[in-house]
């Protein structure tokens, strides 16, 4: 079943101010969706429109256009019902912002069982303790305050927060980021087993494609604010080809054309997108209106690639690609 469908989503945010009004187009024409039970990998540099697209799949803000179905009902960010927010679950990068530190991991967990009265109050404790020990986290440090944690066993209380609300999709953005590569692993083992147990189904977010293999089942490949590869089955990873996912994987692509830097010139565009300190694009500072968004940085680029926006597109059977040269 399609516990998610994302219908040609666009977000556009004005920023400025009235006088030097721009904008900033963060997701560009998205359609996804999200299987029940599946994990979604989506990927992509920080600034890719990720965490924006996170936030319009679960309703927590209206796209500029397009449209989110859950379960086949339009998802209104404006008008979420008690129903939908408690299925519609978050765990964030940071944990140590999104834990009150006044709280103790008990509170934590108990927002959403008091909040969405999930269980008699006579049970709270009893609900709470065993979803702590599902996380690992003993019963003796459920009373401790959430700043007493290490980063990794608050990441965990968050979880045990979401899974509390007895959710059907739990949105993952960057769960890891925040961690030590060892406390990683653990964590990432965690989400997995959690989701074969309790049939979730995950919306993961990150910049590490390498890490998304261990989870996904599906992956897509966002760069400016588009799809710009997309995988219906993990085991496809090896295929993976656009430029810029190759980019990422730090492996050349086996596209057959040569770079064209003649036809570059001929364009008349530059890196100028491109921060040559931290290598990061700031995609809104690319206003093309046409043409592929990873022109600017691509070694392939030639003249079309500035010009017409290349659809994403069949490459073989689950594997689509949106790029002039993968056909
Ligand atoms: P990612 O999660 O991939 O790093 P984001 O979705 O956070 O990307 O951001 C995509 C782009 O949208 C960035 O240029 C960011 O600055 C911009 N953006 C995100 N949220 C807002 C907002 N509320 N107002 C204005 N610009 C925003
Ligand atoms: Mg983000």
């Amino acid at each position: 079943m399609r516990l998610i469908e994302l219908q040609h989503i666009t977000m556009t945010y004005q920023s400025g101010g009235r006088l030097h009004q721009s904008e900033v187009r963060a997701v560009r024409d998205v359609t996804l969706h999200i299987e029940q039970g599946e994990c979604l990998a989506l990927v992509g540099e920080s600034g890719s429109g990720k965490s924006t697209l996170g936030r319009i799949a679960v309703g927590l803000e209206k796209p500029t256009e397009g449209r989110v179905l859950f379960k086949g009902h339009i998802l209104d960010a404006r008008k979420v019902d008690r129903q939908d927010r408690q299925a519609l679950q978050m765990v964030y990068q940071n944990s140590f912002e999104a834990a009150n530190p006044r709280f103790t991991a008990s509170q934590v967990v108990e927002e959403p069982i008091r909040y969405f009265r999930l269980a008699p109050k006579n049970e709270w404790n009893q609900r709470i303790l065993e979803l702590l020990g599902r996380v690992g986290i003993p019963k003796d440090e459920a009373e401790k305050k959430t700043t007493e944690f290490s980063g990794g066993q608050l990441q965990r209380i968050c979880i045990a927060r979401a899974l509390a609300a007895r959710p059907e999709l739990i949105l993952l953005d960057e769960p890891l980021s925040s961690l030590d590569v060892s406390v990683q692993a653990q964590i990432l083992n965690l989400l997995r087993h959690l989701k074969e147990e309790f049939g979730l189904t995950y919306l993961l977010i990150s910049h590490d494609l390498e890490t998304v293999y261990n989870i996904a089942d599906r992956l897509a490949v966002m760069y400016a604010g588009r799809i710009v590869e997309e995988i219906d089955d993990i085991e496809l990873f090896d295929s993976l080809r656009h430029p810029y996912t190759a980019l990422l994987l730090g492996k050349d692509t086996d596209v057959e054309q040569k770079p064209a830097a003649e036809d570059k010139a001929v364009a008349g565009e530059s890196d100028a997108a491109a921060d040559d300190e931290t290598g990061e694009i700031d995609a809104t500072a690319d206003d093309r209106t046409e043409g592929c968004v990873y022109a600017n940085r691509c070694p392939y680029a030639e003249k079309r690639c500035f010009e017409l926006v290349p659809e994403l597109t069949e490459f073989e059977q689950g594997h689509r690609i949106a790029c002039h040269h993968c056909r």
